[in-house]
């Protein structure tokens, strides 16, 4: 009934690059099974699920919405969805996504446009809008996105629903196709914070195929969704609610602030005086990781081989041409520029040192309070086309999500309010692994 719904739904929002319809029913049947035969199953058995298609999914193609990848089979799981797999979760499709994760729009995927479910003529963020519109739209209960630099919360925001980044090493990068790999973490699309909180003690944890993996004990995070946060300390960062955020935006998040006070939590302005260098900062440091990452997409060992070639250069140049998009490219261009031996000093070690300066502000905020709130978007969802033409214009939208990817710590953007009808977005960040406090305070305020 799930897939017949999400079928009838996709005309509208087109979530998918593939509805994986035999795998679904398959993997329903093995729940129903263990059911009829009175085994225990956990609380996800049976829960319709979607996957962002740059996560490895094995025998189901992964395209990573390039047309590099546009037939790759990967053969083996992420860990996050073999995980999955064990709750006995059905997987009803692999979702749009900005090609190779780069965007804020869903617009560079080489395949398709997502709609944003509130307004047809919108986009539904990026890089994981698929992802997003599925769960906003009611297809599945819960998705998979990755956040490099906002991809997640920047969707979720923009869509009206819950979006977490976990800690950098809390949940594995195995079988994640790489962007920026010191960045990337897997994310989680849900309708509210208890879910969130089920999925991600679900996915979390040590894999000894991901070396960045923590072996930091997961907890049954839903044990803190008490509604309590009574003398929780709040930092409000005055960089967040400075020129380029819309005032209706801020106006949504602080009354969601006022909410928590009211419940008794403690609120103060703080600062984290490096924020203006983040978009920047990242701007260098995710192309030049990007740049080496996507130097195995060659056409010989993987993907899209051009047709005809007179030699092995040859060869190469016109499959990465052909198979990669305009911003793949871009970004290419720019990391191998600040990668190369005349420029390392001045762009890429600079901006290492930025990143550390920008760690190191939350490092102190945190020695005062527990949790930082700010808006996750500067505005609300924007048109088809609007912005891009303009890379610039896309590169801002997330300028509030990037320095927690920067810090490595957990953040959650849940729906506080609504400007022209479109579903703004408020962010929770926490200290490093603390995604329980992040979670209760995301709970109480819901
Ligand atoms: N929009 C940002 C970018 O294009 C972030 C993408 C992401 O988090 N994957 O790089």
């Amino acid at each position: 009934k799930m897939l017949e719904k999400a079928k009838e739904i996709e005309k509208k929002v087109d979530s998918f690059l593939c509805i994986t319809e035999d795998v679904a029913i398959e993997q329903a049947k093995k729940v129903d099974k263990k059911i009829a035969n009175g085994e225990k199953v956990s609380s996800l058995a049976g829960i319709p699920i979607a996957i962002k298609d740059n996560i490895c999914t094995e025998g189901i193609k992964t395209t990573c919405a390039s047309r590099m990848l546009e037939n790759f089979i990967p053969p083996y799981n992420a860990t996050v969805v073999e995980k999955l797999n064990k709750s006995g979760t059905v997987l009803i499709g692999k979702t749009n996504m900005d090609e190779f994760a780069m965007g804020s729009s869903t617009e560079t995927s080489a395949f398709k446009k997502t709609k944003n479910p509130w307004d047809l003529n919108k986009v539904p963020g990026g890089s994981s809008g698929g992802s997003a519109s599925s769960v906003a739209a009611g297809q599945v209960f819960c998705s998979l996105g990755s956040d490099t630099g906002g991809s997640v919360r920047q969707p979720a925001a923009l869509t009206g629903i819950v979006g977490l980044k976990p800690t950098y090493g809390r949940v594995s990068r195995y079988g994640l196709i790489a962007f920026g790999s010191s960045l990337d973490q897997v994310g989680i699309f849900t309708k509210d914070v208890y879910d969130c909180a089920l999925v991600l003690k679900e996915i979390a944890g040590k894999d000894d195929m991901d070396g960045t993996s923590s072996p930091i004990e997961v907890p049954d995070y839903t044990k803190f969704l008490d509604g309590n946060v009574k003398g929780i300390k709040i930092g409000i960062p005055k960089e967040y609610f400075a020129q380029g955020i819309d005032e209706d935006v801020k106006k949504a998040v602080l009354a969601g602030v006022e909410q928590l006070k009211e419940l008794g939590a403690i609120v103060k302005e703080i600062s984290l005086p490096h924020t203006k260098y983040a978009v920047a900062t990242y701007y260098i440091i995710a192309p030049s990781e990007a740049s080496s990452n996507l130097a195995r997409f060659d056409g010989i060992r993987y993907g899209y081989r051009t047709k005809e070639f007179d030699s092995l250069d040859d060869l190469y140049i016109k499959s990465r041409s052909e198979g990669f998009g305009e911003e793949v490219k871009r970004r290419i261009v720019i990391g191998t520029y600040a990668l190369s031996s005349g420029y390392y000093d001045a762009y890429y070690k600079k901006a290492l040192q930025v990143r550390t300066l920008i760690k190191q502000d939350f490092e102190k905020a945190f020695e005062d309070v527990d949790v930082i709130i700010a808006p996750t978007v500067p505005n609300v969802a924007f048109n088809f086309g609007e912005k891009n033409q303009d890379p610039l214009s896309m590169y801002m939208e997330d300028v509030c999500t990037i320095p927690a990817n920067m810090a490595g710590v957990p953040a959650i953007s849940i729906p506080c309010g609504f400007k022209n009808s479109l579903p703004i977005g408020m962010q929770i960040i926490g200290k490093h692994f603390d995604e329980a406090t992040v979670l209760k305070v995301a709970h109480a305020y819901e």
